[in-house]
């Protein structure tokens, strides 16, 4: 995606981690710094997911050694991750498998095992995987003629409902991680675990739960390829395939309606903060309504009712062609808006800072919605 704004940085977090800051400051003076540190991080974290009760806070402050309170944060998160109706867990394992996977750029041979891992994956859990194929010239082509072969994957539940949703991310992932601060990086490796992994490991995690439904709804799980096959930000187009998907609605006939859509990039960061985007504020303000006060409801803290940033995305076409409403869930500050620092299109996109309780809140929080439409 591409960015083209960004709002002010919060104020409001900053004095919010000033409150929750230093916790047991001057209880424990002659408290190793380095135990204050991990205690304050784990509250931080805990008060961000929205989960720090005062029995777990009164505990993280009766301990007394760093690895003492990393095990019981660990052990919370266990239970945590328990208590939730989206498994967390195997949105984190299908992340480390399409990881594994390497690079996954349009037309590489790691997109095509990694079709081949999806399509085996939905097809166990009910779901009916097509591919949209079309092919997209290789920016890179030297005569400007050679193509990439493109493939959307559309995974179908309840393909008899001619009312429908959508729910999408992209899978491919940019050839390379040419934002790296090091330049000598910027031709490496780039295997995308936030940015290309996160949105398929949250609806692999939702399909499961999607099938058990009783849903008056259609839902399609579209996974878009040629989200980025960018080499060159101002000269490559972006969002190839959702612009097709977008397209083959809007002039195809179909005896479907999509009503409404929700597009997932970048959900799974550890330190996850998902502002409104500005674009799906003014496309599609009534699903940005829905899913934000889902979220109050549910007490998922990471969705953030303001406003940050304003994002050129996949939901852009599918608004604008195939005038689906959709909103883009994205989290652009990776790892976090009080860091100068991002791993956005860098080799630090890895499974270590990702976070399985993130996802499972994402997933939880657009199950509801998929429930709140019927
Ligand atoms: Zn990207």
């Amino acid at each position: 995606m591409r960015l083209t704004k960004v709002l002010g940085w919060p104020l409001v977090l900053l004095s919010f981690s000033m409150v929750v800051g230093c916790p047991g400051a001057g209880e424990s003076t002659d408290e190793d710094s380095s135990v204050s540190e991990v205690r304050r991080e784990i509250i931080l974290q805990f008060t961000r997911q929205g989960r720090l009760t005062p029995d777990i806070r009164g505990e993280l402050l009766s301990l007394t050694s760093a690895n003492g309170l990393r095990q019981y944060a660990q052990k919370q998160d266990e239970a945590y991750l328990e208590s939730l109706p989206v498994d967390g867990r195997l949105c984190m394992q299908m992340l480390e498998k399409v990881v594994g996977i390497g690079p996954r750029f349009s037309g590489s041979e790691g997109m095509l095992a990694q079709q081949q891992l999806l399509q085996d994956y939905f097809e166990s859990h009910g779901g009916a995987v097509e591919y949209q194929r079309f092919k997209a010239r290789n920016p890179i082509s030297k005569q400007g003629v050679e193509t990439v072969d493109m493939a959307n994957m559309i995974v179908r539940w309840f393909p008899e409902k001619k009312r429908r949703i959508v729910l999408c991310a992209h899978y491919d992932t940019r050839p390379f991680p040419d934002n790296d601060p090091d330049p000598t990086l910027r031709k490496a490796e780039f295997v995308g675990a936030n940015d290309g992994g996160s949105g398929v490991a949250v609806l692999c995690a939702l399909a499961k739960e999607v099938a058990k439904l009783d849903s008056k709804l259609g839902i399609d799980m579209v996974l878009f390829d040629g989200e980025e096959l960018v080499y060159n930000s101002a000269r490559d187009p972006f969002f190839l395939g959702s612009t097709h998907f977008a397209e083959q609605y809007a002039t195809s006939r179909h005896d479907y309606q999509y009503v409404a859509g929700i597009l997932l990039d970048m959900v799974a960061d550890a330190d996850l903060q998902i502002y409104q985007e500005i674009n799906s504020r003014r496309l599609a303000p009534r699903i940005v309504q829905q899913v934000w006060s889902i979220a109050k409801r549910l007490g998922v803290a990471e969705f953030r009712a303001n406003a940050r940033h304003e994002v050129r995305d996949d939901h852009l076409p599918l608004n604008q062609i195939a005038k689906i409403p959709t909103i883009d869930l994205i989290d652009f500050d990776y790892p976090s808006p009080q860091k100068r620092e991002t791993y956005w299109h860098t080799t630090q996109d890895t499974v270590d800072k990702c976070s399985a309780i993130s996802m499972a809140h994402v997933g939880w929080v657009v199950l509801e919605w998929i429930k709140s439409q019927n």
